[in-house]
């Protein structure tokens, strides 16, 4: 994809954020990777505030902007280890979503209740207690368990969604906050029952829920 195409799906999955309520105002941030360039949101500004021209280029390597008016994010530290750790991450979605912080900041870790969840967020849910934001000790913690996870909660903060593109990145930050919205609903009513490491795997193992994976995978 070409970098302006990028530009473009970048201001594209910003207003698909707000419009499902997963980001407030300026709050929460957005990147995707061209080659050795990775295109952030600009820092102030909400996602219906953005063109494609407002997106900021940085090198992965130096971590210098290389493209662009304004200041990346102020939380680009985070997006950077995400993809210095795995080449295989083609765009990070960072917000701020009701559910996920009030679920996690009251001390519970969201899990799998049904299969939706699991089959998009594909990996375990790594929590992270609080680390004050912005800074490189928060960026060290999410590289110390990114390896291995697509969705990370960050507890008093917000998560980190990761994919090979932006359609799997944003579908895996909505499917996180759908999973820690209906885990709260079960909890008002009585004791949720999470689904089980033997029933994780079958659904792993299934050919209908590895073709969806499948499909999302091949989509952009
Ligand atoms: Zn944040």
């Amino acid at each position: 994809m070409r970098d302006e195409e990028l530009r473009i799906k970048l201001v594209e999955y910003g207003q698909r954020l707000m419009a499902e309520g997963l980001v407030t105002g300026p709050g929460g941030n957005l990147s995707a990777r061209a080659g050795n360039i990775i295109y952030l949101s600009p820092s102030g500004l909400a996602f219906d505030e953005m063109g494609a021209g407002d997106y900021v280029g940085m090198d992965l390597n130096s971590g210098e902007v290389i493209e662009g008016e304004g200041r990346p994010t102020s939380e680009y530290l985070v997006h950077l280890v995400c993809y210095r750790k795995r080449s295989d991450i083609g765009a990070v979605v960072h917000t701020h979503p009701r559910y996920t912080v009030a679920l996690s900041s009251a001390g519970h870790d969201i899990k799998a209740m049904f299969p939706d969840f699991h089959i998009y967020t594909h990996s375990k849910t790594p929590h992270i207690d609080y680390i004050t934001v912005n800074t490189q000790e928060l960026a060290d913690a999410v590289e110390g368990v990114v390896e291995d996870a697509n969705v990370i909660v960050l507890r008093n903060h917000g998560a980190v969604a990761i994919g090979g593109h932006l359609k799997e990145a944003y579908y895996r930050m909505a499917s996180l906050e759908e999973g820690a919205q209906v885990q709260l609903l079960a909890m008002q009513v009585g004791s949720p029952r999470f689904l089980t490491k033997g029933e994780l795997k079958e659904l792993d193992d299934l050919a209908t829920e590895k073709y969806r994976r499948k499909l999302l995978e091949q989509s952009e």
